[in-house]
């Protein structure tokens, strides 16, 4: 090991030596030393998502953060690659707001669940159903889909985004749970036209205030009352955090429910004996390394199997062959940055 790879090795133990095996810091610390110069060599930038695993996220990325943090970052770079550690969504979205830049996924395989659930075509077709009704589209999804809304949205600014559009009525895609969470949040009730076989006789835009679909996080659908109310039963003194991709009978039983960056904040700022946080498994290690002082809770049977296929080994291929490079064509670009640029602005 030369002494680069050691003494990030040594950093690395420090933060991350009760998550970590000592061996895994020890090998990984040598890839990210490589990384750290294919980076430089490359002019690259790379963002990391709060999902990755803890090296990775603590060694090689320029900005850490949710969706919405890292779009503002990609929108802001003058490098001219951006490395894209999350899944394709995330870098399509770095896409559309640099279309001179050259955008790296560094696996093929990072796909994701919501995004997969919904097409353009849904959306042109939710459009005829529903005339005039404005589409707030999550950001978990393609840029075709992006390119058919008016507006898109992260789960830290989504009743913002909603409460935006002046509406009485809105179409909110593609997560169901994270619309009747705004929908509680917001006020407005919500129906699941794809959820029925035929519109509900008598079924009218009047009576009809928030439209949904029916997609899920893979990962938060897995999370039930009945796994709150046993790590209470066995913790009493437990303060249980949710992300609002969980169902929202989850997130009733929870104590606090937020984006990603959100929870981190919370448990900074808290003084909670010890936390259960209900997300994807690596950010519970993340905010466990960056917290040593709190006791963190984790239900790890959840990884998501889209971000765990970033590795510090494909990331440090992806600038070594310049792969996987993310294309969106130039027309659905130009209307999905319409929708991307208006969440932004919403902040
Ligand atoms: S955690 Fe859920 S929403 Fe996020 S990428 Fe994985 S499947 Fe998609």
């Amino acid at each position: 090991m030369n002494s680069e790879a050691r003494v990030l090795y040594e950093d690395l133990k420090v933060h991350l030596g009760k998550v970590v095996p000592d061996i895994e810091l020890f090998y990984k610390a040598e890839i990210a030393v490589e990384i750290n110069r294919l980076k430089k060599e490359r002019d690259a930038l790379i963002l990391g998502h709060n999902y990755m695993e803890p090296v990775l996220f603590y060694s090689i990325p320029d900005f850490k953060g949710d969706s919405l943090d890292l779009s503002r970052k990609a929108a802001q770079t003058n490098h001219s690659v951006v490395v894209f550690c999350g899944v394709k969504f995330m870098a399509e979205t770095a896409k559309i707001l640099n279309p001179t830049k050259t955008v790296l996924l560094p696996s093929e395989k990072a796909g994701c669940s919501l995004a997969a659930s919904i097409t353009a075509e849904d959306v042109r077709d939710l459009r005829r159903k529903y005339p005039g009704v404005p589409v707030v589209s999550y950001v978990n999804t393609y840029a075709d889909v992006k390119a058919e809304s008016d507006i898109c949205c992260t789960s830290s600014n989504a009743i913002a985004v909603v409460e935006s559009l002046n509406s009485e009525t809105v179409i909110f895609l593609p997560d169901q749970y994270l619309a009747a969470n705004v929908a509680r949040e917001t006020g407005k009730h919500i129906i699941f036209p794809s959820l029925l076989s035929a519109a509900p006789a008598g079924e009218t835009l009047l009576d009809v205030q928030m439209i949904g679909w029916h997609g899920r996080c893979e990962v938060h659908e897995k999370f039930t009352v009945e796994d709150i109310q046993a790590v209470r039963q066995q913790f009493p003194d437990v303060v249980v955090l949710t992300h609002p991709e969980c169902s929202p009978e989850v997130v009733a039983a929870s104590d606090f429910s937020g984006s990603t960056n959100a929870m981190i904040k919370f448990v900074r700022e808290s003084n909670g004996p010890r936390y259960l946080v209900l997300t994807e498994c690596a950010m519970g290690d993340n905010i466990a390394a960056a917290n040593p002082d709190k006791d963190m809770l984790r239900l790890c049977m959840v990884r998501c199997p889209h971000m765990n296929t970033i590795t510090m080994e494909n990331v440090r291929d992806a600038l070594v062959y310049n792969r996987y490079v993310i294309d969106v064509p130039e027309t659905t670009r130009t209307r999905a940055y319409n929708a991307v640029k208006r969440m932004i602005e919403i902040g």
